[in-house]
């Protein structure tokens, strides 16, 4: 799944694609602004955490703390369903995150916003 605050984040950084979300928050007046820090970080290649993130093999020089308010995201996100003609709930899968459980792992449902399409509406 593609996150939207971390692609925002990583456009205003402009950092290249392993340029990964470490940590987020809401903050300010109303949680207003979203605080996003990233940093390029290498997948592990193999092993049990496979594909995963790994944050300890980060570099600390491209750590960065971007800020924006949900005003300009949501004003991104309309950019980036034009541009892109995906779906900005489901990012294009036409499903959308329902539950996890330890034993089933993550279960997903329809995406209502796009009917299961994953277009922009
Ligand atoms: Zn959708």
């Amino acid at each position: 799944m593609i996150n939207l605050y971390e692609l925002h984040a990583r456009e205003l950084a402009k950092m290249p694609d392993n340029w990964v979300m470490r940590q987020w928050k809401t903050m300010g007046q109303d949680y207003g602004i979203i605080l996003v820090i990233g940093i390029c970080a290498p997948r592990f290649v193999r092993g049990k955490r496979k594909g995963h993130i790994n944050f300890k093999k980060g570099d600390k020089t491209t750590e960065r703390e971007i800020y924006y308010t949900k005003q300009e995201h949501d004003q991104w996100v309309t950019d980036w369903e034009f541009k892109t003609g995906l779906c900005s709930k489901c990012t294009g899968s036409g499903k959308v995150f329902s539950s996890w459980n330890i034993e089933t792992g993550t279960k997903w449902k329809p995406c209502t916003a796009c009917k299961e399409t994953g277009k922009a509406q």
